[in-house]
């Protein structure tokens, strides 16, 4: 892998995850805390809609005709929020992601993984499988 300027920023942010993970550097530890933080994202999403009102989630069954096309499937399917992050929630979700990201990172850490090669590879095969990828 060469080394980008997203390389070198990815491999920074690992290295200063590193830095800072004292009290819960056990592997134990940060799998639960994987857990918990990405808990703590969607929290932070669901106060967005119950607390603060600036989304409405518009959830019910969806429906797609036959005939529809790998192409036109992402017109057909709604995302189902309604409205628009105020720069509050916005905060709030980017904070939690960012928490996530962090003990993701201490994994990545953990085990010797290049968190930056995580999403290079995630990327190619993305784009290798094509729409047989679809999630
Ligand atoms: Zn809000």
């Amino acid at each position: 892998m060469g080394n980008s300027i997203n390389d070198i920023h990815m491999e920074d942010f690992q290295n200063v995850v590193n830095d800072l993970l004292m009290r819960n550097r056990s592997i134990l530890d940060i799998i639960s805390k994987i857990q918990t933080s990405a808990g703590r994202v969607n929290r932070a999403v669901v106060k967005s809609v119950t607390h603060c009102g600036c989304v409405e989630i518009d959830g019910k069954k969806q429906t797609f005709p036959g005939e529809a096309s790998i192409e036109n499937l992402q017109e057909l399917l709604s995302t189902q929020l309604k409205g628009k992050l105020c720069p509050e929630c916005r905060d709030a979700i980017e904070k939690e992601i960012g928490g996530a990201l962090f003990y993701l990172a201490a994994l990545c850490n953990t085990l010797g993984i290049s968190l930056y090669d995580v999403i290079l590879k995630e990327k190619e095969a993305l784009s290798t499988l094509g729409s047989y990828s679809l999630r």
